[in-house]
Parts: C-alpha cells; sequence; structure tokens
C-alpha cells in the first residue's frame, strides 16, 4: 500500500543535520551513520522511498525504504561475489536470470562472462532504474549490456510464467524482508528458482547477517535443504556500509551434475570480458570464493544442523 508522503513508515532513517542514520527493526539497537555532503535525490515510488545522497567516505550513497543498499565505495564487494560465487562453480553459463538488482551493478558483473548469451533482468520498479542510471552510471552501465532483457514486475509473478529447467544460474538480489522484497524470502518463491533452474543449476541469493538474523537464515537454510537436492552452501563476504559490516549469501544447486561450490571450475579471470566500461574486479577473485564459505563456529553449528 502506498503510504502518503506525511505517514512514512516508522523505520525511515531520521536525516539529521549532517548525518544519515539507517534505524531499522531488522537491527534493533544500532544504527550505521554517514556523514552527508548533500542529498541529491528523495522520492516515493509505488513501492518504497528513495534517497540518493553524497557522503563524505563511501562517494554516492542509495538508500531504500531507509535502508542503505550500495555505496559507490564498497558497492564491488556485495555485487562481484553475489555474482561470482554461483557462476564461476558451473561452465559455461549461458542463460542467467537477475531477480531485483535494480542499481545494475549485479548485471555488470554478469556481463564479465562471455560464455553468457542471455540476461533477463526482473526488477519490480523502474524508479529504481531510472535513479541508478542517473547517479550511479559506473553501476547502471550492466543495463547498457546487449544480452540483458529487462522485465519491470514482481519476481515471484516472474518466475511462474518461466518455463521449467529455462536457467543455467539465478541471481536474487533483493532488498530485505520488509517491504517489496517480502515474498522473495519464502518457500513458494525458492520452490518457483528450482523449477526455472535446469538440472545442476545454481541459485544465489542474498542472505542476510550471521550477526543479526540466524533466525531468518536457518529458515532460509532449512527451506532451501528441502527444495534443492544439489548442494546447499552459506557463504559470507564484508561489506562496511551493510548492517553489521558483513552480507551472507545462499548458494544452492538443483539435482543434476554435481556443483562444487567451495571450489571454483570457471575462474573468471580465464574469460573476463574485459570491456573498459566495467573496469577490472576489484574484490573477488578464486581465493577469495574459498574462503567466503568459511563459517564462524556460531554461525557454522546452527547452518550445518539444518
Ligand atoms: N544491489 C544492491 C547492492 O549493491 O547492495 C542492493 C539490492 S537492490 C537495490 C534491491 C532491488 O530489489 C531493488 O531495486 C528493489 O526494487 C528490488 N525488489 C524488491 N522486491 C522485489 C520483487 N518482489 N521483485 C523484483 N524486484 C524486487
Amino acid at each position: 500500500t502506498k503510504e502518503n508522503a506525511t505517514t512514512k513508515p516508522d523505520f525511515i532513517s531520521s536525516v539529521i543535520p549532517g548525518w544519515f542514520s539507517e534505524i531499522s527493526p531488522l537491527w534493533p539497537g544500532e544504527a550505521h551513520s554517514l556523514k552527508v555532503e548533500k542529498i541529491l535525490f528523495q522520492g516515493r515510488s509505488d513501492y518504497q522511498d528513495i534517497l540518493v545522497f553524497q557522503s563524505s567516505t563511501y562517494g554516492k550513497v542509495l538508500v531504500l525504504d531507509g535502508v542503505i543498499q550500495l555505496t559507490e565505495r564498497d558497492e564491488c564487494a556485495y555485487q562481484e561475489m553475489i555474482t561470482h560465487l554461483p557462476l564461476c562453480s558451473i561452465p559455461n553459463p549461458k542463460k542467467v536470470l537477475v531477480i531485483g538488482g535494480g542499481d545494475g551493478g549485479v548485471l555488470r558483473e554478469v556481463s564479465r562472462h562471455s560464455s553468457v548469451e542471455q540476461i533477463d533482468h526482473c526488477e519490480i520498479d523502474k524508479m529504481v532504474i531510472d535513479v541508478a542510471k542517473q547517479f550511479f552510471p559506473d553501476v547502471a552501465v550492466g543495463h547498457e549490456d546487449p544480452r540483458v532483457n529487462l522485465h519491470i514486475g514482481d519476481g515471484v509473478a516472474f518466475l511462474k510464467a518461466v518455463p521449467e529447467g529455462t536457467y543455467d544460474a539465478v541471481i536474487v538480489d533483493s532488498s530485505d524482508p520488509i517491504g517489496p522484497a517480502e515474498e522473495l524470502f519464502k518457500r513458494p518463491f525458492f520452490e518457483l528458482v528450482a523449477k526455472a533452474l535446469r538440472p545442476g543449476g545454481v541459485v544465489s541469493t542474498q542472505a542476510e547477517s550471521i550477526w543479526l538474523h540466524m533466525h531468518i537464515i536457518e529458515d532460509i537454510v532449512a527451506n532451501c535443504r528441502e527444495i534443492f537436492k544439489g548442494s546447499v552452501k552459506y557463504a559470507w563476504t564484508t561489506v562496511p556500509t551493510y548492517p553489521s559490516g558483513l552480507m551472507g549469501f545462499m548458494l544452492c544447486s538443483t539435482e543434476g551434475p554435481a556443483v562444487d561450490f567451495k571450489h571454483p571450475v570457471n575462474p573468471i579471470g580465464a574469460n573476463q570480458d574485459t570491456c573498459k566500461s566495467k573496469g577490472p574486479l576489484k574484490f573477488y577473485n578464486p581465493e577469495i570464493h574459498t574462503a567466503a564459505f568459511c563459517l564462524p563456529s556460531f554461525a557454522k553449528k546452527v547452518i550445518d544442523s539444518k
């Protein structure tokens, strides 16, 4: 439902003079703050509040419903890992679906794989794409790749119409389970993803923080273990401007050709599309790929027990 401008959801951060603080019921009692040099855009689409500001130390920042989605300085960590962890784990990915990711960063990373022939993109909010193209050209460059087929709509509805076994890989670059992305964390959605993947196909999803969201993560892991009969692994990376300074990923494969997520079979360096507009990889490499699956004991205990 669309609240009018005066009744913003109570998790909208208070943009106090000089600082933006990220306040949300998803991380009660804590708030990451960034010094604001200038507010560049403030608006509300049919789905969410959209804010762009120039920070003093992380470049430009994109905020949706009061939650930091990306900054120019550290977006590489998230976009490169959520994309290359799955795509470097299977030989010659050809057909890829990206759900969410309106900023275009995941599209930019998928397009580095010269084996990829088709990139279907389903994003619910066209305003995010337009704002990204205006303020984050180095991220939105992914929208320019000729292999990208854009579909504006809900990821759940899109998947319901996808023929069985269509994709080699699905990447779910969603916002958090409050707001339009809520359904992208539930069992029916994961069942639709599994149906859309070929045997031995892979999915990579944004899977929150082991410091803050173990309760969400254990539900996701339990559902994935029941739905995906290949490999089900949890990985994580450091993203300074995400709550608790990190982000996790769920990596799953369907029954079929075995997938060993921990050891890349398709090193990105081997066939990287070196188009200069994308620039070099800033974060991902084969060593950090393998290391991403090493978990601290408190998380390993919960995740391995599901
Ligand atoms: N890629 C960003 C980063 O670097 O951290 C973060 C995530 S991206 C901005 C999240 C995207 O998911 C947003 O563009 C949002 O509009 C989109 N989204 C949320 N719910 C969706 C749904 N049900 N179907 C499709 N896209 C959705």
